[in-house]
Order: structure tokens, then C-alpha cells, then sequence
């Protein structure tokens, strides 16, 4: 069995020309990655979503054996839409400035590129432990996709000894991440004409004294910064990204939904800002809210919660991939990834992958062509050290 052989920058330039922004199916993508580690003889098993629209892909290189190494990218990308792109985001577009554009070449097609290129050197080398790849759904939206991918691999394969996590770090090591959670709040009031305010209650109103009180708790932990950690900005942030409420400038609004959410800081109480702002919402907005009419209503919902990571839990992880990127330092970041989620399934995680996060999300998004250099050494040594096992 031989396969296709495909550099780096060809398997990239494939994988950006799926569509596969996460509002649509990664079907097209997981077919065409199914089919090409067929023709190199490696299985891969599915792990489709509820409705089979889409689905994670799981496949081992190397022996059956424990001690191997998951390695994780997302297939989704976010939406171009109404961003100024001077290229065509779904066709990888090298520039003489040394950089590929393109959707999804940095967050996060590199890394996924880069390792099923190298699927035919994984697979001859010898290695004594296996590789295994680890392709999501949905991690732009809640990372759903990864903790069914997750319960299946760990079900499925013998105790990895480490995962890696391709998303952009320019290939550094964190080993350090925020958690990531995200709310819906929707108050409920009651319609009157706007100049007969004491015969209802507006929802719109009252969302905002909620936005104010985040405000003000933003503040309050802004004012007490990590020190005990290198990370920017060094406390737990707080965003209210959507406020939608009411129906004209003339009645009081009935409804109000405000979506919200925050990321705290390594190692702090995930659920604790989660309990001070419903408590604050049941105890101290909602009398308030009742008192005006008494069908008022607030109701907050969970959308996404995504744990963190901490760097002592992650020790053998980080040793591993210090040495195979060569760096001697580790580093921590703010934004959520899927480490947290394989982490907690007991695998010691670290995040390490072609790209620059400052890239990810933008309109022009691009690689700098010299990652997929970098990240292709990582992965050599990687080998040199499977086969030592
Ligand atoms: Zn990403």
C-alpha cells in the first residue's frame, strides 16, 4: 500500500478549499481525509454529530500499542462573512512576502495539513508507539465537536502518554490556557405605551443594569491581577458580544436577550462567576423586575463551557514537546482551545502549532510558509522519538 504522497503546502492548499466554516457539514473535508489515509491503508473510524451532518475523525498510525501520542486539530473555520478580503479565502494564495493566505491557514489547517502529509512517514518509521489523529467538528462554536471525539478515543485507544494541540503558537509551547463559558440571559417584561412606563417593565432596561453589573465585576477583577502567572491580560475578562431586545422606540421592550460570557484565568474557580451572577440576577434584579409586573422573568442558559488548563497538570506533555519544537520556555494564553477537554479526559495536554493567534478570525488571513517548516521538524523529531520508545 503507498497512498499519495503530498507535501505540506499541497495538503494545505486541499484542506482550505473546503468550506467547511462551522455553521455548514466538515463531511466534504473528513471524506476526503478518510479516503487519502485509505489509500495510505490506515482505518479511521467517524464520530458523527446528532444530526450525521458532521462528524470528528479518529485513526491510529503505528502499533496498537499504550504510550502513543493524539494529535488534535479542529476542521471548522469562522465566517468570512462581510470581512475585506483582498483574496479568495477558500484558495491558499502565496504572496512574495513569504506568507499563504487563506482561511483556516493559520486557525487551524497547518497543523492538520502538516501531520497527514507526514501519514506515510508515520507509518514506515518504526515508531513503537502510535500517533494518533484527532480531527474535530465545531470548535469555533463551543468545541461540541470535541468532547464526543474525546469520549470515543479514550474508550477506543490504549492510554496516550500526551496530546498535542495544533492551534497557532508559532509553534511555542502552552501549557496554560482560560477557561472558556458562554451565557444566554433572557429578561422577559411587560409591553406598555412608552409614556405609560408604571404599566410595564422593559426588559431592555433591566439587560442593562445586568451589562452594568458585569462592567462593574469586570473592573473589580481587573483590579486584582495574576501575578503568579505570565499570561495577558492576567485576570478573568468578561464580554457581552450580542444585546437584542424590543421592537420600537416607543414601547417598553417585552424581551431582551443578552449573550455573554467569560474566561478565567488558569486554575481559578470556573463556576463561581457563573453562581455570583445568577445569584445577583434571582436575588437582586428580579424582585426589582416583579415589583414593576409580576410575569417578569430572567432565565439564563448555558451555551458552552470549556475547561482550562494548568500546567502542572501537563508535565509530561510539556517535556515532550519542548524538546520537539526545541523551545525552552512554555507560555500561557487567554483563549479557550480543545486542550482543557482532552485534559480532563486524563490525557496531559499541550497546545502547539504552526501560525500566528494575531491572525486568527481576520479578514487576509495568512501562514507565514516558513510554520509548515517548523512545524514538519516537530514532527521529525516526534518520530525519532517514537521509534526510541
Ligand atoms: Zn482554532
Amino acid at each position: 500500500m503507498t497512498g499519495e504522497t503530498v507535501t505540506s503546502l499541497e495538503m494545505l492548499r486541499r484542506l482550505v478549499a473546503f468550506d467547511t466554516t462551522s455553521r455548514l457539514s466538515n463531511l466534504e473535508l473528513i471524506d476526503y481525509v478518510r479516503s487519502y489515509l485509505a489509500g495510505h491503508g490506515i482505518a479511521s473510524e467517524l464520530v458523527p454529530n446528532e444530526d450525521g451532518r458532521k462528524a470528528n475523525l479518529i485513526a491510529t498510525i503505528g502499533p496498537d500499542a499504550p504510550g502513543g501520542i493524539v494529535l488534535s486539530g479542529h476542521t471548522d473555520v469562522v465566517p468570512v462573512d462581510g470581512q475585506p478580503w483582498d483574496t479568495d479565502p477558500w484558495t491558499l494564495t502565496e504572496k512574495a512576502d513569504g506568507n499563504l493566505y487563506g482561511r483556516g491557514t493559520c486557525d487551524m489547517k497547518a497543523f492538520s495539513a502538516v501531520v497527514l502529509a507526514l501519514v506515510p512517514r508515520f507509518r514506515d518509521a518504526g515508531m513503537k508507539v502510535p500517533v494518533h489523529l484527532a480531527l474535530s467538528y465545531d470548535e469555533e462554536v463551543g468545541c461540541f465537536g470535541a468532547f464526543r471525539l474525546v469520549e470515543r478515543l479514550v474508550s477506543r485507544v490504549k492510554r496516550p502518554r500526551a496530546c498535542i494541540v495544533g492551534e497557532p503558537t508559532m509553534m511555542g509551547v502552552v501549557n496554560a490556557q482560560n477557561t472558556a463559558a458562554s451565557f444566554q440571559t433572557v429578561f422577559t417584561g411587560h409591553e406598555a405605551h412608552s409614556s405609560m412606563t408604571h404599566l410595564g417593565v422593559s426588559a431592555v432596561h433591566f439587560a442593562g443594569e445586568f451589562i452594568h453589573w458585569l462592567n462593574v465585576v469586570q473592573d473589580e477583577l481587573a483590579a486584582r491581577p495574576r501575578t503568579d502567572i505570565d499570561l495577558v491580560p492576567p485576570f478573568t475578562t468578561i464580554n457581552v458580544g450580542i444585546v437584542a431586545g424590543g421592537t420600537a422606540g416607543n414601547i417598553l421592550a417585552r424581551e431582551c436577550v443578552v449573550t455573554w460570557g467569560y474566561r478565567t484565568t488558569p486554575g481559578e474557580d470556573q463556576p463561581a462567576l457563573e453562581r455570583r451572577a445568577r445569584a445577583w440576577l434571582d436575588d437582586v434584579l428580579l424582585p426589582r423586575m416583579r415589583a414593576r409586573h409580576p410575569a417578569a422573568r430572567i432565565e439564563t442558559t448555558r451555551r458552552a463551557s470549556i475547561p482550562g488548563l494548568m500546567p502542572d497538570d501537563n508535565e509530561e506533555a510539556t517535556r515532550l514537546a519542548l524538546g520537539w519544537s526545541g523551545g525552552n520556555r512554555t507560555y500561557a494564553v487567554p483563549y479557550g482551545t480543545e486542550a482543557g477537554i482532552f485534559r480532563a479526559a486524563g490525557i496531559p495536554t499541550v497546545i502547539c502549532g504552526p501560525g500566528d493567534i494575531s491572525q486568527a478570525h481576520q479578514p487576509n488571513e495568512f501562514l507565514a510558509k516558513s510554520q509548515l517548516g517548523a512545524c514538519e521538524a516537530f514532527m521529525e523529531r516526534l518520530v525519532d522519538w517514537a521509534r526510541r520508545q
